[in-house]
């Protein structure tokens, strides 16, 4: 028996992923779906995501993203467009290849399947800081988000406090002065934890304007209570103590590009992964949507823009493949 060849292969179960697959079932176009292994999504963005209070209608999920998304693949599996979901719980996908004109994919499970189109949405990862040789010790923070990663999304939360920034980059130092220029917080240090930092000129000019303090001895600890929940300080090597209460950290994005570079997807010069309008690559057939496309905001509501663009690009070819005339 031949296997077979599903019209649209959606890998990645996030933001950008679950809105594919909402997108292509409403199209009423058959639809595979990875979301990926635990360690897949372990990994991920879309499981550290707590409260979402940057988006309308969100404040009620504890995990803004991960909560959405299971009422969303609920919904369609008790809904009319159900047979058009092959859902493929707790899977990722390990290989992608484009052969005569169809993809392959094999899963974790070490089982191939085929598709005309596929929708790439793996994501990136931040870059977590080693605090004595270990990042576990963010975890707790990070989870309580005291410790936060993004600007446009919890940027907000630096109002009347004493803030502090991990990372020795510009674009580091561009953080704590976007901050200081947005929310005048009581205090703002940059903690390069051991690394010299790299500000241009300009930025260094404004960091002095601005009075941010930027201090080099390497984090020997973070003290806070509740879990987490309540940060007050980093201890540095030098015994420096640094009032904290807010904590970002800038120290980059690992990119999960490794199916999009086997399939042969061009990548930019950070490894974001390059499409049209649409989302679609150099490779025909295979779309990006999320953090893992280039020159995009890296947010929920871009990447559901980027997954519906992608979707109603692919429909329009099934449909003009199968129009009469
Ligand atoms: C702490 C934090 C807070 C944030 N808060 C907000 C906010 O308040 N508002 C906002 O708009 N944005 C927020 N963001 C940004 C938001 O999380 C991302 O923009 C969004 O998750 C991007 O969606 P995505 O689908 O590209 O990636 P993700 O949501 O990270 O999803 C990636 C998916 O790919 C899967 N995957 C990875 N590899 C594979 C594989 N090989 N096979 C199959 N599946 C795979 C993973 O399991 C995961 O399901 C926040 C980010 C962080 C880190």
């Amino acid at each position: 028996m031949t296997q077979k060849i599903h019209s649209v292969c959606v890998i990645g179960g996030g933001s950008a992923g679950t809105m594919a697959v909402l997108r292509t079932v409403l199209n009423n176009d058959d639809c595979l779906f990875f979301p990926g292994s635990p360690k897949n999504k372990k990994r991920s963005r879309a499981m550290w995501v707590k409260k979402v209070e940057n988006m309308p209608s969100h404040l009620q999920y504890k995990r803004g993203i991960e909560e959405p998304n299971a009422e969303t693949l609920k919904w369609i599996l008790e809904s009319d467009f159900k047979d058009k979901l092959t859902l493929n719980k707790n899977t990722g996908v390990t290989s992608l290849k484009k052969e005569n004109g169809v993809f392959h994919i094999t899963d974790s499970k070490n089982n191939l399947h085929f598709a005309k189109f596929v929708i790439l949405c793996t994501g990136v990862m931040d870059v977590q800081p080693e605090i004595q040789g270990s990042i576990e010790k963010v975890f707790d923070f990070a989870n309580a988000q005291t410790i936060d990663y993004c600007l446009i999304c919890d940027g907000h939360h630096s109002l009347n406090k004493d803030v502090s920034v991990i990372g020795h980059s510009n674009g580091a130092a561009w953080v704590s002065i976007m901050l200081s220029e947005r929310y005048a917080p009581k205090s703002m240090h940059i903690l390069t934890n051991g690394k010299t930092p790299e500000f241009e000129s300009d930025t260094k000019r404004l960091i002095e304007i601005y009075g941010i303090r930027v201090v080099e001895s390497p984090i020997e600890s973070i003290n806070g209570e509740d879990k987490g929940h309540i940060l007050k300080s980093f201890t540095l090597q030098d015994k420096t103590q640094v009032k904290t209460d807010l904590c970002f950290i800038s120290l980059g994005m690992i990119i999960y590009n490794e199916l999009a570079k086997e399939a042969g997807a061009d990548l930019d010069e950070r490894g974001f992964v390059k499409t049209t309008d649409s989302g679609e690559t150099n490779i025909p057939g295979l779309y990006v949507a999320g953090d893992l496309r280039a020159n995009a905001k890296k947010q929920i509501y871009t990447a559901w823009d980027h997954a519906v663009s992608a979707a109603n690009a692919i429909n329009m070819k099934l449909r003009a493949s199968r129009r009469p005339i």
